[in-house]
Order: C-alpha cells, then structure tokens, then sequence
C-alpha cells in the first residue's frame, strides 16, 4: 500500500514539475479539486480528446457532433431528474470530523473482499499450473465462494436500500460490517444524509427578476434536448449517435485524489439513439468498442475490466463501467448506460414539444431508446499519466524517470538538439525544427549537455530526440533517439517526417482496435 501511495505523490509531483497540471489559483492556496492544466498538460488532454473525437466522429459515418452551452434552461434538470435526484449519501465521522460517500466507503469495503478472492485464485493457479480449473475453483473453493458472496450480498443490500431511500439502512450496514474511518479508525458516525451535487448560480442583472440556473453536471442533456434538431438537419437515420466534449461541474462531497475527482472536469460523451427494443444489443456493441478504444493505447490489457451496475440510476436499465487500474486501485474510468427512453420522454412532457423520430421504414413515429457511453477527460488523463510514469535501473546502475505516453499523445513528438552550441549546429536544428512544426507539436533545446537533455525529454514523455552533430554538415544526416528503448539510428533529414509519422499517427494506433 505504501508503494502505492509513493507511486500516486510522485504522480501529482511529477505532474506540477514538469508543466502538466497546477492546482488552480495556486498563489491564493488553490482551490479544493479544481485544477488548471500547464503548457505540456493542456497538449496532451488535446491530443486524448482528438484521439477520443476521431474515433468516434470522424471514424463513424453516422455519429456527429455538437458543442452545446454550459448553461441550460433550468426546467432541463427538473426534467431529467437531476434537481430531485442527483444526490450522493454521505456521512461524516464525529471524531475525524472528516465527510465520506457513504456509497463509496461501503463500496471499498466490498472491494476488500475481492480482493481477497483474487490472492486465494492467483495462489492456486500457480498452486496447480496448467491443471488450473479457475471457474470450478471459484465455485467451490469454500474461502474464496465466502468471500465473493459477502461481497455480493453486502452490494445487493446497499443497492436496495439506496433504491428505497432507506439511509437508515445504509448506516446500519457500515456499523454491522464495522467500517472505521480510513483516517482516524473512529466508528462514530453521524447520520447518512442526502446531498445534491449540482452548482447554482444566477441570469440576470437584478436580484429579484434573476433566474435561478445550475451549471451543468453533465454534457448528456445538452444533447438530448438538441436530438431532433440535429436528426433533422442532418437528415439522420435511426441508429446514430450525437457527441459531445465539454465541462461538466459536480460539487463533489468527497474530492482527494487529485483530478480523478474534481469540482469542474470535462466529459467525452455519445449518446447513441437507437430503434425500442434494440438497445441491448448496442449497448453490448459499446461495451466491447469502448474497451477496445482504451487498450488500443497499450497502457496492459490486465488494467482494465467491467463493473456491472448493482444500482442502476434512475435513467437506466443496465450500466457497467469500465475501471481501471489507477495508483489507488481500480475504479470507474467510462461508464456506459442503456438510458432507455428516459430522458426524451421527460424532455416531451416537460417542454410540450414531440422528441420523436419518424422511421419510414417501419411507417411510424417513435423515441427512440439511447445507449450512452460517457468518460471523464480528466480521468483519461491520469489513467494515462499514471501508467506512463515509470522509474527504470539501467544497465549502468543509474535510474531515469520516462513517461512512457503512448506517442499518439505526448505533448511533444521530437526534440530537436544540437551536439553543441556552435559551428552552425543550431542554425541547421532550428531549420529542421522549422520544417517539421508544419506537422507536428515539436521542441527546441540547446540548454545543458545532451544526456540531460535526453532525460528532460524522456521525463516529458517525447517519443523522439533529433541530434544534429558534426556529420550533419557533411551529409544532411542526424541520429534519433527513440524515448522508449534508448536506442539511436543514423538517418537522413529527409526520413524523419515519416519515421515520426508512423510512430504517432492516429491512423496507425487506432488501427490496433
Ligand atoms: P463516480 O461514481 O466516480 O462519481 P459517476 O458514475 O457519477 O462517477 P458518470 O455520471 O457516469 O460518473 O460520469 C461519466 C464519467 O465522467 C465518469 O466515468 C468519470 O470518468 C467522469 N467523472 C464523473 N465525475 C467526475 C469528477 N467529479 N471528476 C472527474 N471526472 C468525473
């Protein structure tokens, strides 16, 4: 655990030192879970959000964009059920005085036992070898069918009480399982209450005419009340989808871990509207696409699984999320709902204005049902960050620190260095530097000597360091040195934009879907 917690400081530090992230208006002391993103941050949230765009517009014929306000009309959130539901349950502990999810502490409690299930499977794996039964094993094993029926059954039992409304229960259930407070260990908690999570704020000049307004806590609705608009100006044919990227506000009961949790983030979200009756089958087709989308990174295979939803909010009739394996443990990354017709319908009601889709193939106008995929751009982010951040031992017994991003998203593609800072080496490196900054996000240093160069680099995560020396003079050629393996190749000036193309292009990577 300790490792664990190393790993996530030297990521936050890491972060701040090398221009990624700063705590949001740092020189009044910040401000709790909002965060600004630096110079080589603000590049690679880019470059995700790209990668996240064209998978899913450009590469879809039949899903398009839309860029919709922040600021909705207020009778958008009655509507969608977020003024008289969007609560979280917390409590807080008397002793500590520290405020928890009380969701999310049973959550980590139950987690504890997966956990436990999982070592007694891995011993017994490498226990049999190959003879490995891991399905019979699970169902019989006494430890481990104990283990994974506590769990189940201690979700169930949140899930239902939750559903009800009943937070006594779900108080109950924290003193029954003995959950202290991670903090101070005290068992001294207050009553669960609920709290919404939506931001006010005010339209209008005067105090008494101004209306009431929320920022809004996510991106979906500004897509669901432009649906038919966008339908028919696009002259859209049933099933397709409508994405958005944009901030969503939450004001978070809990936020300590960093920008995993934020006051103010940013959603990647695609609502896909689909024809009654289908959505089951395209909600396991966004399932499997959305999987694929994150391992095409080739961050492991082994950090990602599904959760599927016990509880499912008031909107859905099945949701999993995709978690992954974060410094803190896995946890949800994307989540993807079968929203039904939830949302359109309360739009109608709400507005007086039909919501509906005319199918002519089927002669008959209906609303059509919407499966949702949503991921936090932020999360993204420290997914990526935090994976790619790596210490290594080298050969000689020194350590560097390389941010292995994959190259599709480093901030910056190649570093373009002169041997030194004289003989007219610069003057050629910047000529290169001119050439390639046409195509792609590039940097210049003449600044220390070029193994600490290359170590600034590795630690920015540049896939590409460009040396130009002596011989570059005599024959147009230069060496490039790839950020991963360290490994160095002579090759003409000519080359590099296609080496570098190869390794970065979106093409190439989302390929490997
Ligand atoms: P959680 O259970 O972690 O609170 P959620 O289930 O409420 O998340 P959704 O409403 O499904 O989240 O939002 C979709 C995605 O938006 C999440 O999968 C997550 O990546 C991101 N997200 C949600 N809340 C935050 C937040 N406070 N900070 C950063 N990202 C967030």
């Amino acid at each position: 655990m300790a490792k664990q917690e190393d790993l996530f400081k030297n990521v936050v530090s890491h972060a701040k030192e090398y221009g990624f992230i700063f705590p949001s208006s740092e020189i009044y002391d910040g401000l709790s879970a909002v965060y600004d993103y630096a110079q080589n941050g603000v590049e690679l949230k880019k470059n995700i959000r790209d990668y996240w765009w064209k998978s899913m517009v450009q590469m879809h014929e039949n899903i398009v964009g839309l860029d919709a306000a922040i600021l909705m009309h207020p009778t958008t959130w009655k509507a969608s059920g977020h003024v008289d539901a969007f609560n979280d349950p917390l409590i807080d502990n008397k002793d500590s005085k520290k405020r928890y999810r009380a969701d999310v502490l049973i959550e980590d409690y139950a987690e504890k036992l997966n956990i436990k299930a999982q070592k007694e499977i891995e011993k017994a794996r490498v226990r049999f070898g190959d003879a490995f039964n891991e399905q019979e094993f699970i169902s019989t094993n006494p430890r481990v069918v104990e283990y994974l029926s506590k769990k189940n059954e201690i979700l169930a039992r949140m899930a239902k009480s939750l559903d009800a409304g009943d937070l006594d229960d779900v108080k109950l259930l924290i003193e029954e399982l003995e959950i202290a407070c991670p903090d101070s260990g005290s068992k001294n908690w207050t009553e669960v209450r609920q709290f919404n999570l939506m931001f006010g704020t005010k339209l209008g000049a005067s105090a008494d005419s101004a209306m009431d307004l929320y920022l809004r806590p996510e991106t979906a609705q500004g897509i669901f009340v432009n649906f038919l608009n966008v339908q028919k100006t696009g002259r859209m044919k049933i099933p397709f989808g409508i994405a958005q990227t944009g901030k969503a506000f939450r004001n978070e009961i809990v936020a300590r871990q960093f920008i995993f949790r934020m006051r103010e983030f940013e959603q990647m979200e695609m609502q896909f509207f689909v024809k009654p009756g289908e959505e089951m089958k395209w909600y396991e087709y966004w399932k499997t696409t959305r999987l694929n989308w994150h391992k095409s990174l080739g961050l492991g295979a082994e950090n990602y699984r599904f959760h599927d939803h016990e509880k499912l909010a008031h909107y859905a009739n099945a949701a999993a999320d995709i978690e992954f394996n974060f410094p803190f443990g896995f946890k949800e990354l994307e989540g993807i709902h079968s929203r039904t017709d939830f949302d359109l319908k309360a739009h109608e009601q709400f507005s007086g204005k039909k919501l509906q889709y005319f199918d002519t193939e089927e002669n008959k106008n209906y609303v059509p049902y919407v499966v949702e995929t949503s991921v936090g751009l932020d999360r993204m982010f420290l997914a990526v960050f935090s994976k790619a951040l790596q210490e290594e031992t080298l050969e000689d017994g020194s350590t560097r620190t390389v941010l292995r991003l994959p190259s599709v998203l480093a901030p910056t593609k190649a570093a373009i260095l002169p041997l030194v800072k004289k003989d007219g080496l610069p003057e050629i490196a910047k000529e290169i530097m001119e050439d390639l900054k046409w195509d792609f996000n590039v940097a210049y240093d003449e600044k220390d000597a070029v193994g600490r160069r290359y170590r600034r680099q590795d630690a920015l995560g540049t896939p590409f360091c460009i040396t130009v020396d002596h011989q570059t003079i005599e024959d147009k050629t230069v060496t490039i040195r790839h950020r991963d393996s360290m490994q160095q190749e002579r090759v003409a000036i000519a080359d590099l934009k296609n080496i570098i193309e190869n390794e970065v292009s979106v093409r190439n990577w989302l390929m490997k879907m």
